[in-house]
């Protein structure tokens, strides 16, 4: 096991930032921590590093108890969101600046770095200084800073937060690829739904100090666990289980909220029986997706999305009036304030 937080909680003040969380990191995965901002993550991942100490609780390091270890002795990399870079070191140094602390022989530092420069793919720009390099190159460099000292668990914290859209989307590729190089166990903090299931094998879903579910992206978003999940992990429809749409259908549960992701919306425009009326308000082109909002039973707003190609066979307008039907729909038990 990589990391193993047993029924962990920590608090500030009277605030529950984190609440007996349980959770096992696999050897050498690729862990996003995803919640929406003041959800516990950046906590989370403080008391995995040894920075916080927990309340209540154990954290196991590669089967070691580390819940009175040291931050040094824990041998983790930390990257945070703001590059915490050594401005008048060089490049070169700032990556090596872990292993002269530790006192490791000079060559030995030289040729690791070099090895990490390639890794990070910045070989040639050793000399450089902090200033000198993008954001997504600092990035990189934080990275090869954290990796120098070979850590058993290596934690980030939003660490392509700050960087614009496009340079997060080449990063995202490029950790996932580093990470099937060097192997060790990771775990990346994200509020970006997209992120998370594009960067990480398994996904833990925080809300309010807890977690949610833990999953692979496509159990995430197929079986949601919560109502928060359903609504955090992409769009939904949240609809009364009283509106006509599912007056024909055999729901689960007598919940009074009702899922549907908008593209488990069938639509269509002659009348069947399991499917009910519904008008068309507005068509939204997003690109390769058509976005039909629509209004049922006279009151209620259902939003679908179509790919492009449907659409067309669908040939409607707005005002028109439809069929529709959901492919699948969710309920969930009403969640009891804490
Ligand atoms: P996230 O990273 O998911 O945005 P955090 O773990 O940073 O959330 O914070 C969770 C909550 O705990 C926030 O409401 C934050 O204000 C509070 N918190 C975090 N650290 C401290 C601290 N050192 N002192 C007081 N409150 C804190
Ligand atoms: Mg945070």
């Amino acid at each position: 096991m990589g990391i193993l937080v047993e029924n962990v909680s920590k608090h500030f003040g009277s605030f529950q930032a984190v609440s007996q969380v349980n959770l096992e990191i696999k050897t050498g995965s690729l862990v996003a921590l995803l919640g929406p901002s003041g959800s516990g993550k950046s906590t989370l991942l403080r008391l995995i590093a040894g920075l916080e100490p927990p309340d209540i609780g154990k954290i196991w390091i590669t089967g070691k108890d580390a819940t009175y270890q040291s931050v040094q002795d824990r041998q983790i990399g930390f990257v945070f969101q703001h590059y915490a870079l050594f401005k008048h070191l060089t490049i070169r140094d700032n990556i090596g600046f872990g292993m002269d602390i530790r006192k490791s022989p000079k060559a030995r530092t030289r040729k690791r770095v070099e090895e990490l420069l390639d890794l990070v793919q910045l070989s040639g720009l050793g000399d450089r200084y902090p200033s000198q390099l993008s954001g997504g190159q600092r990035q990189r460099v934080a990275l090869a800073r954290a990796l120098a000292v070979e850590p058993q668990v290596l934690l980030l914290d939003e660490p392509f937060g700050a960087l614009d859209a496009k340079v997060r989307k080449e990063l995202r590729d490029w950790l996932r690829r580093l990470h099937h190089e060097v192997n060790v166990t990771t775990v990346f903090v994200t509020h970006d739904q997209e992120e998370a299931m594009e960067v990480a094998d398994e996904i833990v879903v925080m809300n309010k100090g807890r977690v949610e579910q833990v999953g692979t992206p496509a159990q995430i978003y197929d079986s949601p666990a919560t109502a928060f999940v359903m609504s955090f992990i992409g769009p939904v429809n949240v609809l009364s289980s009283t509106a006509g749409i599912f007056a024909r259908q055999t729901l689960e549960s007598a919940s009074p909220q009702i899922y549907l992701r908008p593209h488990d919306v069938l639509i269509q425009t002659e009348p069947e029986a399991s499917f009910a009326p519904a008008k068309i308000n507005r068509i939204v082109y997003l690109g390769w997706e058509i976005q039909i909002e629509l209004l049922v039973d006279d009151k209620e707003i259902l939003t679908a999305y179509l790919d492009r190609d449907r659409f067309k066979l669908l040939n409607v307008q707005v005002d028109q009036r439809v069929y529709v039907k959901p492919r699948q729909a969710r309920a969930f038990p009403v969640e009891l304030p804490v």
